[in-house]
């Protein structure tokens, strides 16, 4: 009997809503959802090893998305439980958008900075946003 084997299974898990923002597709407000997908070793069809994970950011309405890179994953985790503060109204809404900020700035040293939202008062947040990064 042959052994089947495969590569390119991909599976995907939503943590949840992770950050408030426009989509730059779209142009909806929308929370965006952070999202895993895990790419599989297969034997006999079934997902054996994990050979590469890769985060992303993903419009609920268009499917638009970015990648978050790795060194931004436990700040993602992070923004998910804070936008889960924020919707529960147990967080408010300067707050939810200083921790907003703080998030763009970090998950965009790629340069790629996202206009996530209309900019408002608190801009001294780009202080360590460098776009040569
Ligand atoms: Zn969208």
């Amino acid at each position: 009997m042959p052994i089947l084997f495969g590569w390119g299974k991909t599976t995907v898990r939503d943590h949840g809503e992770c950050i408030a923002a426009t989509c730059p597709r779209c142009h909806n407000s929308v929370i965006l959802h952070h999202v895993q997908l895990t790419v599989w070793f297969t034997l006999f069809f079934i997902p054996v090893i994990p050979y590469k994970r890769k985060r992303m950011l993903m419009c609920d309405i268009c499917r638009w998305s970015r990648d978050i890179p790795a060194s931004a994953a436990v700040a993602s985790d992070e923004m998910n439980a804070i936008t889960a503060n924020w919707r529960s109204g147990t967080m408010t809404e300067s707050d939810y958008a200083q921790s907003v900020d703080a998030y763009w700035s970090f998950v965009s040293n790629d340069g790629q900075r996202t206009q996530s939202r209309p900019s408002e008062s608190d801009v001294e947040q780009n202080e360590t946003f460098n776009p040569d990064a």
